[in-house]
């Protein structure tokens, strides 16, 4: 048989992997797997790494770093698309860093023959992600302190930014706009122009690819860099371990980390360490046709997790295996679906995004988001891999031309195994080096969820409300499936007593790897947010949660009953709460009956039934007509609070509160909306919209 390239590669991988055993693993005294990635340990994975940037540019030979600030994954995931581009096109030596993994006081260091990228989202009410809180606190600080001492202090450096943000946010995309700022002020150069990307208008990746072709001309004139035709370089080997089966213990069956495959983990847990949590209760709020409402109760106890009142919890979810089939089969893995792997980055920065030694299996099912939206510049790249010339240049043309891609890909929510079958015609695409689907589909990622519990009643114990993620859409025969929501509801279905659960008809590995998440569990961390009641109690709050945005209301007012029952006076508290029908909807109506009793003239809940009657209400609608009310509450200092709908609720939600104080104090609309900003900015205004 004819060595093809990535024979090559995993051969070199191989002999790489070897060396790297003989030499340093004995010089150390270290016996471990040669192939096992630096994700194998949960927190150890930093360990015994430069925090110097321009001592890993040194060793690495790189001129080019795109740093990522990231939440949920989609920075990171375009990072890493920078980097794949400057190198294809450009032979850029380029590396993706985590702003967390860096000190930023040697950044006058980096010489003017190389470029910074920064890719930044913006989190929430203008925050950075939680990887990118100390770069900011430095960069836009009073007086960052700089090694060099040079004037201006950031002169050499040359740098690219891009952010990701939300137009229904009150700070959209501040955290590039303020580090661009930041940056300029220091005298750092900026190449092209700093771009946005808008989640609330749907066009993030669109924008995304719009900004980076002019960026990449600029940087060329800039850096006198030279195009050449694109060839596809894996990032990744890929070894077969035959040595191993699924069944030997050292491989990863979708464990998260190490201490999770030897059966004994341990926290701090965290959004690198989920704890596999027993879920103790879980039933329907409501189910009519397509639509559930689940509520779950989570446990916590066993382990070290704490929460207080209004933060996130996040759930870690799996693939519906008929989707796993479905990318294994387009993809012509299935026949070695069980086959034990290694996977080796070719590129001393490039983070292999899983443990292994694993299985094709486990990586799809736990690791890759298979069922998410598709990036038109991937299915360009696979164009090269297409199983006959029809296929590759409908490839070519879904990556090129964005209208085409709308039409045929977005509107019909396909993802990638779901695109390939079509435009294939059924072919496998078994060109396709499963380097490239490491890189082009992203990480699976946890989803967040308000916690509806109170921290003060059940410390140990986190409920959520969560609504099951379906559409019908036209053009497509079966109706858009949410990942985790529909996961989420196979767990209930069996903690109900069916042995093998599938909610239209998607089952899954409920079991978890190796059967450890036996008994109903699933994997969790929580995540602290500002989203909380006033610290002092008496003070009134005014809550506007319409559908599962009452989530976290209900933990309020379960904490304010508590507070009640230990004999606490409590303030003021309503809650705008909307839905569809009152006998069809409305969740969690005995237990505000049963706050009520409690709480007494304290608590008051204002509904808007959009479906009940001729016309359509909602709960702007009702905030509107208790104008007089709201307007001396917020005299009176009552916090305000809107949860669950970003793009249309909580916007209107706004508009009409300035509204309200313009017409009851009698000020002009720009004067209310600046009392509005002002509100925000203290506090008294939160959100939590998703
Ligand atoms: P997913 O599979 O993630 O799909 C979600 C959406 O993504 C789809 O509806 C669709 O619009 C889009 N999408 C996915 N795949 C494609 C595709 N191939 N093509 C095009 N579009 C696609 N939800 C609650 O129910 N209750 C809560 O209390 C709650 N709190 C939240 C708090 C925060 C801070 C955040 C950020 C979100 C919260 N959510 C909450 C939303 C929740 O995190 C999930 O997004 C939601 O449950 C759907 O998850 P899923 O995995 O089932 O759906």
């Amino acid at each position: 048989a004819e060595l093809d390239t990535l024979d090559i590669i995993v051969l070199a991988a191989i002999l790489l992997g070897t060396a790297a055993y003989f030499t340093k693993g004995k010089l150390w005294g270290v016996t471990k797997d040669p192939y096992a990635s630096s994700l194998a340990t949960a927190n150890g994975a930093k360990a015994g790494k430069t925090r110097n940037i321009i001592e890993k540019l040194d060793e690495s030979g790189k001129n080019c770093i795109i740093f990522y600030g990231s939440q949920t994954g989609t920075a990171e995931d375009y990072a890493s698309r920078l980097a794949k581009e400057g190198k294809s096109r450009f032979g850029l030596e380029t590396m993706v860093a985590d702003l967390e993994d860096y000190d930023y006081d040697n950044l006058d260091a980096i010489p003017n023959d190389k470029v910074v990228m920064f890719v930044l989202a913006t989190y929430g009410e203008g925050e950075p992600t939680d990887n990118a809180v100390d770069f900011y606190e430095f960069i836009t600080g009073d007086s960052p302190s700089f090694s060099e001492g040079n004037e201006p202090a950031l002169g050499n450096l040359n740098f690219v930014a891009f952010g990701l943000g939300n137009n229904t946010y009150e700070h959209y995309n501040s955290m590039v706009r303020n580090v661009t700022k930041a940056l300029e002020n220091l005298g750092a150069h900026r190449i092209g122009e700093a771009g946005e990307g808008d989640d609330g208008a749907g066009t993030m990746e669109e924008d995304f690819l719009a900004w980076k072709d002019p960026m990449w001309t600029a940087l060329q004139e800039k850096m006198g860099l030279e195009e050449r035709e694109a060839v596809y370089e894996p990032i990744f080997g890929i070894v077969d371990r035959e040595g191993l089966t699924k069944d030997s213990p050292e491989v990863y069956l979708g464990e998260p980390n190490k201490m999770h495959l030897d059966g004994v983990p341990k926290g701090p847990f965290n959004a690198h360490n989920p704890y596999i949590a027993p879920i103790s209760k879980s039933y329907e709020l409501f189910n009519v046709k397509d639509r559930n409402c689940l509520h779950m109760e989570i446990d916590v106890s066993a382990s070290n997790l704490t929460y207080q009142t209004g933060d996130h919890i996040a759930i870690w979810p799996t693939n519906p295996g008929e989707e796993v089939d479905r990318f294994m089969n387009v993809l012509g893995l299935s026949n070695k679906r069980h086959n034990v792997i290694s996977v080796k980055a070719l590129e001393p920065t490039a983070k292999v995004p899983f443990p292994t030694p694993t299985t094709y299996d486990a990586i799809v099912r736990y690791h890759m988001e298979i069922c998410s939206p598709v990036s038109r510049q991937f299915l360009a790249t696979l164009a090269a891999f297409a199983p006959d010339e029809e296929a590759k240049a409908e490839m070519a043309k879904l990556g090129g031309d964005k209208d085409y891609f709308h039409s045929k890909v977005n509107v019909h929510h396909l993802n990638i195994a779901r695109v390939l079958q079509t435009v294939g015609k059924g072919k496998e695409w078994s060109n396709v080096p499963f380097s490239a689907l490491i890189e082009g589909v992203t990480k699976l990622q946890p989803r967040y969820y308000s916690i509806s519990s109170s921290s003060l009643e059940q410390p140990k114990v986190i409920s959520i409300t969560a609504v099951v993620e379906s559409q019908h859409l036209p053009g497509r025969e079966d109706p858009f499936r949410g990942v985790t929501t529909n996961y989420l509801l196979a767990l209930k279905e069996k903690q109900h007593g069916e042995p093998n659960p599938s909610p239209f008809g998607l089952s899954y590995e409920i079991t978890g790897p190796r059967n450890r998440y036996d008994g109903i569990h699933v994997p969790v961390h929580v995540r602290h947010s500002n989203f909380k009641l006033p610290s002092d109690p008496t003070k009134p709050v005014i809550m506007v949660g319409p559908g599962t945005g009452v989530a976290p209301f209900r933990g309020f007012i379960r904490e304010r009953k508590k507070q009640v029952e230990n004999g606490e006076t409590v303030g003021k508290t309503i809650l705008f709460f909307g839905c569809r029908k009152r006998s069809e909807d409305f969740i969690y109506d005995k237990e505000w009956k049963e706050a009520k009793k409690v709480l007494g003239e304290k608590f008051e809940i204002v509904t808007a039934f959009s479906r009940d009657g001729p016309k359509k209400v909602y709960v702007q609608h009702r905030l509107k007509e208790r104008a007089q009310e709201v307007n001396e509450l917020l005299e009176k200092k009552a916090y305000f609070y809107v949860c669950g709908d970003a793009a249309n609720m909580a916007r209107e939600v706004n508009t009409v509160l300035g509204q309200i104080l313009a017409e009851q104090r009698g000020i002009s609309d720009a004067k209310a909306e600046e009392v509005v900003k002002n509100m925000r900015a203290a506090n008294q205004y939160q959100e939590d919209v998703w």
